[in-house]
């Protein structure tokens, strides 16, 4: 499997998303949406759905914050890690906007 993990633009808010430290981002640490283009492996591109994905939640185990991320063509939901980059005091405003979007 290769693994993905150089900057991008975000479809969203086009801004430009550097390199992930550790792990292979899959979500924009500024607005939040990413790609569904797989979620069972990460980046394993098993699905041609392509769509936008929007959090819809999050949760908070053993101090970990997990988001989860909804399809909004297929549905299909996904729990990803937050990054440390991600602007996390926004999540939940941005959570409220896309609600929208289902
Ligand atoms: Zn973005
Ligand atoms: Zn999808």
């Amino acid at each position: 499997m290769k693994k993905i993990n150089e900057s991008f633009i975000c479809i969203n808010c086009w801004k430009k998303i550097s390199q992930a430290e550790k792990t292979c981002r899959n979500h924009c640490p500024y607005c939040f949406v990413s790609l569904h283009v797989d979620w069972d492996i990460p980046w394993d591109r098993d699905t041609d759905c392509w769509w936008k994905m929007y959090p819809t939640t999050y949760e908070t185990r053993n101090w970990v914050l997990k988001i989860l991320f909804k399809c909004s063509k297929c549905f299909k939901q996904h729990r990803n890690k937050r990054s440390p980059e991600d602007e996390i005091t926004q999540l939940n405003n941005f959570i409220d906007l896309y609600q929208s979007k289902f």
